[in-house]
């Protein structure tokens, strides 16, 4: 990277000086598709060209699951010992770290997020993925049973084989790397195939993986559109496991392809619709209202357990109402994503902007009130921007209470009751993430227990670490990232019983 200053030119002289890689890659090397098929990455905060990707189909999912399948079968990687995989994590984070500000302006072209985002979110977490599961390698175990006098039985833990891993664009980065990481601690090949619209930086994060001395072909990608490459990987037999972010329909559409093909195992975290239930006893509204506002403008709203149900009970209503008007577009104001003071960039295409807008067409349809933003930014009208927006009045029952916006876009529901409350944050095919602001520890518990969602966070939104298994109840998945629980997803059990009769 050039030594250019932090500021927005500097980050402007930055990326026009990078150089972009846009192949496949496949047994440690760079490659175009087989047919020479590309796809464009176009900058939404732009509308231009940024890099001309290949854009791989059928056949090259074959070359790239065979690759893996090779690696696995010589065991060039989970024969490795367990101390020597940690050595090449260790190494695979430190330049990851090192190239840390390349990866970051690869997202914020890629996808609009605001480059302070991408270097203060993304790429720590990125990096606490690959340190936290690097230093799980040899502390997975398994367990010998309580057996009969003669014999012996052993519960040993094995890798599966070949892992595809099929990721979003919303953390292009990190959403990969809390599949790859685990898979690969636990000794499997992966094949990743990244979201079409944000794809470069996956690239990148393979290519470094092998420049830390991980073995070529252990860790594929295969760039190109869901419904080619991905359909590909996901109906391919010599797939052992399908490990998905992205939306619930193709969370669906996976698991059909599995009993279609060998009856892989499909993981899945899809989408979500979280409330936020804001009681009248909490403790500080101020203080409240700001992390409502983050917890849904904050990547401009593409985050999968966005707070985007505001459920606020009728007493701190008017007040709650005029503090989150106050201070959102104070807080979250669109502009340059390349502009380090910038909070709120586009959102990740000129298609998305339509759908969100069309979300917003059909609350206004449906009655809710407006009572922030609502447009397109006309200040910017190259890029892909979405004003923060708040819809007030809105009934459980109305689309906007109901269905993922996946942008800028917040419905607030006003409530009477606590098991009011309970019941519409409840009435959702989603239960990824909820939170409950309040200041009695009883009806904190309460809650809590009475919530169908993964996560709950009580009196905070979106906090968490590493330990932290997330993932979904109901349509918002059937696993967890992140935590030692999500790398027994990666992993089978084999039963060794010895007769000593
Ligand atoms: P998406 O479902 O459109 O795409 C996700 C991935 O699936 C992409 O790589 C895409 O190319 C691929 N894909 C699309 N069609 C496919 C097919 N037929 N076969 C195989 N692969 C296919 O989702 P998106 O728009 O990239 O991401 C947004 C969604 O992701 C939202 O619903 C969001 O809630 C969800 N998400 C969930 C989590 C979580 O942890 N639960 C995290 C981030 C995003």
């Amino acid at each position: 990277m050039t030594s250019a200053p932090n500021d927005q030119v500097g980050w402007h002289a930055r990326a026009s000086a990078l150089r972009i890689e846009a192949g496949l890659f496949i047994e440690g090397a760079a490659c175009a598709a087989l047919d020479g098929a590309t796809l464009d990455a176009i900058n939404p905060a732009t509308g231009l060209k940024i890099a001309e990707m290949a854009c791989g189909g059928a056949p090259d999912i074959d070359r790239a699951v065979a690759s893996s399948k090779q690696a696995w079968e010589d065991g060039r990687w989970r024969h490795l010992t367990p101390r020597t995989r940690m050595d090449v994590f260790r190494r695979w984070a430190d330049l990851v770290e090192a190239h840390a500000e390349e990866l970051a302006l690869l997202e914020t072209l890629s996808m609009g997020k605001p480059i302070t985002d991408a270097l203060t979110i993304d790429l720590p977490e990125t990096l606490v993925t690959i340190r936290y599961f690097g230093e799980a390698i040899d502390k997975i175990s398994g367990v010998v049973t309580n057996s009969p006098q003669d014999a012996v039985h052993y519960v040993a833990r094995e890798p599966l084989g070949v892992v595809g891993a099929i990721s979003p664009w919303n953390y292009p980065l990190l959403m990969a790397a809390w599949k790859v990481a685990p898979a690969l601690a636990a000794g499997n090949c992966v094949v990743l195939k990244p979201s079409e619209k944000a794809a470069l930086s996956c690239i990148r994060l393979a290519q470094l993986f092998v420049e830390a001395g991980g073995p070529a072909g252990v860790f594929n990608v295969v760039t190109g559109y869901g419904q080619d490459a991905g359909k590909a990987l996901a109906l391919h037999s010599d797939v052992a496991k399908i490990s998905f972010t992205g939306s619930t329909a193709i969370g669906k559409q996976l698991m059909i392809y599995a009993g279609q093909s060998n009856l892989k195992r499909v993981s899945l975290e899809t989408g979500g619709k979280s409330p936020q239930i804001f009681m009248p006893d909490l403790e500080d509204l101020d203080s409240a209202v700001d992390r409502a506002i983050m917890g849904i403008f904050d990547n401009a709203g593409q985050v999968c357990n966005a707070g985007s149900r505001l459920l606020v009970h009728a007493d701190i209503h008017d007040a709650f109402v005029a503090r989150f008007v106050a201070r959102a577009g104070a807080l979250y104001t669109p502009g340059d994503p390349l502009d380090p003071a910038t909070s709120l960039g586009p959102v990740v295409s000129h298609g998305h902007q339509q759908a969100v807008l069309a979300h917003i067409a059909q609350a206004h349809r449906d009655g809710a009130d407006l009572a922030l933003g609502g447009n397109a930014d006309a200040a910017r009208p190259d890029g892909a921007y979405v004003q923060p927006t708040l819809f007030t009045d809105v009934k459980p029952d109305m689309a906007l209470g109901r269905e993922e916006v996946f942008g800028p876009v917040a419905a607030l529901i006003r409530f009477e009751q606590e098991e009011e409350a309970i019941r519409v944050a409840n009435d959702s095919i989603y239960g990824l993430a909820a939170s409950v602001w309040t200041s009695d520890v009883k009806r904190a518990h309460r809650m809590v227990k009475a919530l169908e969602a993964g996560v709950v966070w009580v009196n905070c939104f979106g906090d968490g670490d590493m330990t932290q298994p997330f993932g979904g109840y109901k349509q918002s998945g059937n696993t967890r990232d992140k935590s030692l629980e999500c790398i027994a997803g990666y992993m089978q059990s084999k039963s060794a019983w010895f007769s000593l009769a």
